[in-house]
Formats: C-alpha cells, structure tokens, sequence
C-alpha cells in the first residue's frame, strides 16, 4: 500500500538516551559486551533472580524501592533487601513441601506484590514459575496446569474453586493467600510457607535452565506453553537500557499483568536486572487512576499497550490535564500496532513520543523497536535491536528485498527465545523450518531498515487482487471521530476472492446510521484507498479482544461466516 505517506517522519534527537548511535551500536555490538555485565560472568555462578535482585542489595541497594504497588485498599513499598527477604522466605517454604529444580509452580492469582515474591522464590530454587491471568474461567486453568504438569499452584480463596484438583492428578499444594485456614489436605497457607524460614537461598543452575512457562494470548488458536531459560536475562537486561532507556534513579510503570509475557520480561526483569523501581498497579483500568499512578509516584517511564492508550484517549483530553505528569520522560508501547492516531494524541496531549516495539511470547523480550535517538516514523515498529538480525523472508526462508511484503523472521538464536513449546515438540520445530524463527507474522521493511507490520499472516486480506492488512484500515477507522476502536476481517466473495468488513465500536454521543456508516466508508476511501475501505461496516457494543488487549480477529471471522469459534479461554468479556 501507499508506502510513502505512512512514512512521515517524527525527528526527536535525544542527547541523553542511552543508546546515542543506532547504526554504530548495531554494526558494533557482540552479546558477550551485555554478558560481562553479569555476575556470573566472573564467578560462572547463574540465577535470574540473583542478578535481579540479590545483587543489587549486596551492592548498596539494599534500601533503594524496589517495588511499589497500589490498588486502591493497599499501598505499599519494599526495597531491595525486603524483595530479597520475601522471596526467600516464599523459596524456603517451597522447598519444605519438597519442590525443586525444573517442577512447575503455576502462580494464578491478581496483581500483588506476593504474586512477586511467589515468581521470585520459585525461579531462586531453580523451579519453572507459570504465572496464569486471574481472569481465567476453570476449563482454562485446567488446560494449562495439566498441561504443564504443575505440582504446586498459588492462588487466593476466590479464585482457588476455578481448580478443578481432581482433575489433575499431577497437582500436590495449593498455596492459599490471604486465608485464614484451609480447607483440604492440599492446601497450605501462605503465612505459614513463609514463616518456614527467612535463610538466603539460591540454586546456581545452568544459563539453559528453564525459568518460566508463559502460555501465548491465544489471538490465532490454542495457547501454546513457552519456555523461557535464564539465558534471557542478557536479553532482558539490553532492552531496559536500550529500548526502555532505564537509568539510575528511574520510576518505571509497565501495566501489563505478569500472566503476559511483557508483564515478567519488561515488568518485572527489565526493570529490576537495571536497578530501578518499579511500579505494580492492582484493579482494573480506570483512566482517571492510572493518570493519577503517573502522579503519585512521579513516573519517569511508561509502557503500556495501543488498546490502553486509546482507552485513556477516549476519556477525553481535559482528563490527562488534571494531574502533574512532568516527571514522565519515556513512553513504551507493545503488543498490538501502535497507530499514529495514537503517537498524535501523546504529542498532543503528552507532550511525548510513544515509542512502538514488537516482540511475541516467544522471542522474550524486546526484538524490533523505536528508540529515542532515532526518529519514528508513525505506524512503523523502528528497527531490529543491537544483536538481532530481523528480516522479512519467503516461505522458503529467503531474504526479500526492502519493499517487499512477508514473512517476518529472526535469525536463531537470541538470549530470550523461546528453548520449548510445552509437550509441543512438532509445534516448536515448525517455527524454525527454514532456519529462520518465522513470527507468524507479515510485515515489510523499507529502505531504510524501519519494518512496518502489515497484520498476522492469517489476517491479511486480499481483496480484488490486492493485499490489504487490518491493522492500516483500523488505524485510519479510528481516526475517524465517530469511532472509538475497529477490528477488520476479509469475508469470502465470489468476485473479489475477500471483500473487507469492519466492525467498530462508537464513541459516546454518537447514534448509529446509514449516513455515519457512509461518511465512515468515504473517509477510508478517500483517505487510504478505495479497495481498503470497508465495504461492510456492522457497529457493536464491544470488539473481542484478549484479556492483553489484542484484536481476535479470529473470532470476528467466525461470528461472520458461522463458524466454530475455537479457544476462547483469553478472551476479555
Ligand atoms: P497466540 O500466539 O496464542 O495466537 P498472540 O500471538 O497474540 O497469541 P503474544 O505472544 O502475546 O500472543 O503476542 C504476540 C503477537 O502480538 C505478535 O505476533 C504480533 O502479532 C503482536 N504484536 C506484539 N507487539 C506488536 C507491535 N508492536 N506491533 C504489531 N504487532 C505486535
Ligand atoms: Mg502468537
């Protein structure tokens, strides 16, 4: 499509940034240069968790903050060394029950600090932490603890009835928190695990050694179980300084729920692995909340997902003017594309650039981004990091020249890969067929090595002979004032091969009509193409989405033609 207008640029040289240079850093850079940072590299010693949080205690950090968290009943603060003591206690008290290296602990509860320690003290002795989303309904549980064969789960009385535990003969403790007493031979008390004993603790292991099993958000099927090693520290730790641009002295708020892969890898590690504090927010979205979190603890640096800013979009731009944001320097945003709709409002309303990277479960961190000393180009996802080799190849596994729609692929392997699908061994293999780590996703990258996603292979739409991609007609749809968010599927035609329906969902003072729909349909037409403009539009209340805000567009396709609708376990009511 009109590849020239979606590039305009938006120079902003940051002096300050960490990474000063791209192309010189990227032709430069060797792993090893991130790997001697590390303990382990002088004492051969490796343990996630000792170089994210044990170190920085024993070097003069003890009292920094390491974690705040709020939710509206509780607010509260821990260092280091507490981050360090709870943990411990949390990893003492499992191994009392006999759990060790490599078994899985499935951590299902809300967002709290003990949610936390719970990943901390598991991934500490060596074990294999699965942290699942509270939201998840008992046929969903039970896939994923069965599935992964976990012995221990960590939950809270309301949700501790969605386990079915007679149903998963693998499963031996349910670890109660903030009960009073327990209700069956499995069940053990949070207190009393963590009262077992204070004593460090930590299991040297193999950088291979696997750390955490993430399930995907289950946009295109069935979530697969991703394994995560420890190796993904020196990964994790490069985008914090690179991407997320983390100094000395940084509050840093990423809203992703830990159940996601952004939530551990550019929550919890990213963040800890480069010394700063970070910020946990319990409860649900509320715009007015989460601007005044931005407040209250004087962000600096802010990731979050398009879905969440076009939500603190629809409230209104008076809304962000109420609250003293000035301390924030740093806008991140992943999971979905970024739509220049939305980096406009940032400049606008933020005074800041939204800075756009992809990545997926399986690539464990951050692999194509927007960085502040280079300009964004709205729309586009900026450029591989220092030590990825991205590119966009054939279904053959040849690389296409800039321009050119396709795969998109990364070269094996990098630190946070994914080492296992979870009793997928086929699955895993699939992805590395061509010798490429092939995303699943299509994209292109232009002269200037700025890669653009075009939408999930699956999604792409060809209508009339043309290939249209969802994500550049919804961005255009909800430029349009009338639309709050769009989802766009491709329908069978018998003459176009797919024709383009868009489902939308109205901002408030806005009534459905004939007309609106029409005007909706010239404003994609005239201001995109003609055979990218929906030629169905069907208003709803609410888009389905996962429950970390993605399109399922999946579903949309299926409600259209009457179809199964497959794995709803993610999906957001
Ligand atoms: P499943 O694999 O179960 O279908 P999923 O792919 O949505 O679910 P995740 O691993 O959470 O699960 O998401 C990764 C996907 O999210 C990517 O493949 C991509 O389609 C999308 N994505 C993430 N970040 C971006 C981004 N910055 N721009 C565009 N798409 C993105
Ligand atoms: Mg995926």
């Amino acid at each position: 499509m009109t590849t020239d207008a979606r590039k305009k640029e938006i120079l902003f040289l940051d002096e300050t940034a960490n990474l000063k240079n791209y192309d010189e850093a990227y032709a430069n850079f060797d792993w090893k240069q991130v790997e001697e940072t590390f303990t382990w590299y002088k004492t051969g010693k490796v343990n996630m968790v000792y170089e994210a949080i044990d170190r920085h205690v024993e070097n003069g950090k003890a009292d920094q903050i390491a974690l705040y968290f709020t939710d509206g009943v509780r607010d509260e603060a821990y260092t280091y060394a507490e981050v360090q003591k709870n943990s411990c206690q949390f990893a003492n008290g499992l191994r009392s029950l006999g759990i060790g290296k490599g078994d899985r602990v499935f951590i299902f509860m809300p967002r709290s600090p003990e949610l936390y320690f719970a990943i901390l003290g598991t991934v500490r002795i060596g074990a294999i932490a699965g942290p699942l989303f509270e939201a998840f309904m008992e046929e969903a549980v039970k896939d994923r603890l069965s599935d992964s064969g976990a012995v221990a789960v960590v939950t809270t009385p309301a949700l501790v009835n969605r386990i079915p535990v007679d149903e998963l003969p693998e499963l031996k403790h349910i670890i109660l928190v903030g009960a009073e007493e327990t209700t069956s031979d499995k069940q053990v008390l949070y207190q009393d695990l963590m009262s077992k004993s204070d004593e460090y603790i930590i299991e040297w292991v193999d950088r291979e050694t696997g750390m955490l099993l993430h399930y995907t958000s289950g946009s295109t099927g069935k979530p697969k179980g991703v394994l995560q090693v420890h190796d993904a520290m020196v990964h994790q730790y490069h985008a914090g300084r690179l991407v997320y641009d983390l100094r000395e002295g940084d509050i840093y708020w990423c809203t992703a729920d830990p159940g996601w892969v952004t939530g551990t890898s550019a929550g919890m590690w990213s963040p800890w692995l480069n010394g700063v504090t970070a910020v946990l927010r319990g409860g649900r979205f509320n715009a007015e909340e989460w601007f005044k979190t931005l407040e209250k603890y004087g962000v600096t640096v802010w990731f979050s997902a398009p879905t969440a800013f076009r939500m603190l979009m629809a409230a209104g731009n008076e809304l962000p003017k109420k609250y003293n944001l000035e301390k924030l320097r740093h806008i991140l945003s992943a999971g979905e594309p970024l739509n220049p709709e939305v980096i406009r409002w940032g400049l606008d309303v933020l005074k800041l650039r939204i800075h756009d990277n992809w990545w997926m479960t399986e690539t464990g961190s951050s692999i194509c981004a927007n960085f502040r000393c280079n300009p964004i180009r709205p729309g586009s996802m900026g450029k591989p990091l220092p030590g990825i080799t991205l590119a966009i190849v054939d279904d053959q596994g040849n690389v296409l020249p800039p321009n050119r729609m396709g795969n998109l692929a990364i070269k094996p392997k990098w630190p946070a890969m994914v080492r296992a699908i979870w009793n997928n061994k086929e699955k895993y293999d699939q992805y590395f067929e061509t010798g490429w780590f092939v995303s699943g996703d299509s994209a292109y990258m232009d002269e200037d090595g700025y890669f653009w996603f075009e939408g999930r292979v699956d999604d792409v739409i060809n209508t009339a002979g043309e290939r249209v991609g969802p994500f550049e007609v919804e961005s255009k749809l909800v430029e349009h004032p009338a639309v709050a968010e769009a989802g766009v599927i491709g329908v069978p035609d018998p003459v176009r091969g797919e024709v383009i329906k868009a489902f939308i969902t109205l901002r408030d003072g806005y009534e459905e009509s004939e007309e609106l729909k029409q005007e909706i349909r010239e404003f994609v037409k005239t201001r995109l193409a003609a055979h990218a403009a929906p030629r169905m539009i069907e208003i709803r209340q609410s888009i389905p989405k996962t429950r970390s805000g993605k399109i399922m567009r999946r579903v949309l396709k299926a409600w259209e033609l009457g179809l199964p609708t497959g794995d709803l376990s993610t999906m957001e009511e």
